[in-house]
């Protein structure tokens, strides 16, 4: 089989984001984590390969180079097309990096022109007149102005993409996109006799993006989020093809160090639903006790039927003493040594299906797994799939949240029911 899609994402949640939508589009993707080196295998058999970086916010010269460094690998594995993912909301810094990331990208294949759309419809991202909305709001008036890394203060992509980008940028309306795929491509043909290089596009629903999916479905560089892939994927002919869901089956578990209050939520959730949790104390930890050796023998007590929960996760008021005490970072980094160190210890003792909540906790844990490259299965909730993980012979299912994703019954429906309909 050959590798349809390479794809870039600019952050590790943004790629499990778009494997899930590649996915969704009837494509067997796979999901790669953090900069491959030319050593590092693709799962067989996949149409998209998934790429997850973290180059949203760090210096463009960074940013370039590990973007271009994925695209070798990418190409080297026989991708025909390379889509960049970045965020919805346009998640930028001012001179970079999706300008810069994206020529680059160009430079290298070489492609003429692009077209971008951030929009996500599920998530209320739209664009309009190439001005880009986050539900009934302008990005610039959204609470996406705060933002702590990248306050987005401007909602007009051409404008903001001109800053990035020393080549000219234009705009596909979206009268033109409801015209069908032929207006597209006859637009994107007279942008780019006009020098075109960076074309955005409006789109408001899902299929408008499936109009400009399949308008641009041989472009050799697009970018946009998650649901721009989609429409990309489903244009593709090999999409819709049975894609095989692996068995989940064998003991089961929660690691969270997520302290978002969805995730909260779903702790609470476990709990009352009589299911085994245990808190650990990150005090305690970083004063010396043997608190990964106390979960293990906790762990070692519970019905291996039950699905167990081992959370760092914290409320604002305990996060807050323990960062007091300990300082944000090594406070994060405790955590994260526990939680890594304790989730293979728990595959050694025969975990099977692992269920991560939180980004930086999610790369802590495959880190210390040992896990590259997972292939991406069906989804629990919008935006969180089950993964599996290429290096285990005899197979790791794993889950892998960001904080605020999926409803508050996540833990327990995802681990809890599947056991109880797989007796
Ligand atoms: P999210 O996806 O919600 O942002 P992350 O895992 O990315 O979740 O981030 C949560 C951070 O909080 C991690 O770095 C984790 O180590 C840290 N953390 C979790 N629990 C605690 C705690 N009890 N004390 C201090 N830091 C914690």
């Amino acid at each position: 089989m050959t590798l349809l899609i390479g794809c870039i994402a600019d952050d590790f949640t943004g790629g499990t984001d778009v494997a899930a939508a590649f996915r969704r589009s009837g494509l067997r993707t796979a999901l790669v984590f953090g900069p491959p080196d030319a050593s590092l295998e693709l799962p067989a058999d996949c149409h998209v390969a998934v790429v997850a970086l973290k180059s949203r916010s760090t210096p463009a010269e960074e940013a370039v180079a590990d973007s271009l460094a994925a695209q070798r690998w990418l190409l080297d594995k026989g991708a025909a097309q390379i889509y960049f993912k970045y965020c919805s909301t346009f998640d930028s810094t001012a001179r970079g990096n999706i300008g810069p990331v994206t020529d680059a990208l160009m430079d290298t294949v070489p492609a003429a022109i692009t077209l971008h759309c951030p929009a996500s419809p599920p998530n209320g991202r739209t664009v309009y007149q190439g001005h880009l909305f986050v539900h009934d709001q302008l990005l610039s008036d959204s609470p996406l102005r705060h933002h702590p890394l990248n306050p987005m203060t401007d909602s007009c992509l051409p404008r903001l993409l001109s800053a990035q980008t020393r080549h000219p940028v234009a705009l596909i309306d979206l009268p033109t996109v409801r015209h069908g795929v032929d207006a597209v491509r006859g637009a994107m043909v007279k942008h780019q006799r006009a020098g075109v290089r960076h074309v955005i596009a409006d789109a408001l629903t899902d299929d408008d993006l499936a109009v400009l999916g399949a308008a641009v479905h041989e472009f050799p560089v697009i970018a946009g989020a998650a649901g721009l892939a989609e429409g990309l994927g489903r244009a593709h002919p090999a999409a819709g093809a049975a894609v095989t869901e692996p068995q989940r089956a064998g003991r089961a578990a929660v690691l969270a160090g997520s302290c978002s209050a969805r995730t909260l939520e779903q702790i609470a959730h476990f709990y009352a639903a009589g299911l085994p949790s245990l808190h650990l104390d990150v005090l305690a930890a970083a004063s010396g006790r043997d608190v990964t050796g106390e979960a293990l023998a906790w762990y070692d007590a519970q019905d291996p039927d039950l699905p167990v929960l081992v959370y760092a996760s914290a409320s604002p008021e305990e996060l807050a003493a323990v960062q007091a005490q300990l300082g944000v970072t090594e406070a994060a980094a405790k955590v994260e040594e526990l939680l890594g160190t304790i989730a293979s210890h728990l595959v050694e003792r025969g975990v099977r299906r692992l269920l991560v909540a939180g980004g930086e906790t999610s790369g802590a844990v495959t880190t210390a797994l040992g896990v590259r490259a997972v292939v991406v299965g069906a989804e629990a909730d919008p935006g969180v799939p089950w993964t599996y993980a290429s290096t285990k012979d005899d197979g790791l299912a794993l889950m892998l949240k960001s904080g605020n994703f999926g409803a508050p019954d996540l833990f327990t429906r995802a681990l809890h029911t599947d056991a109880e309909e797989a007796k």
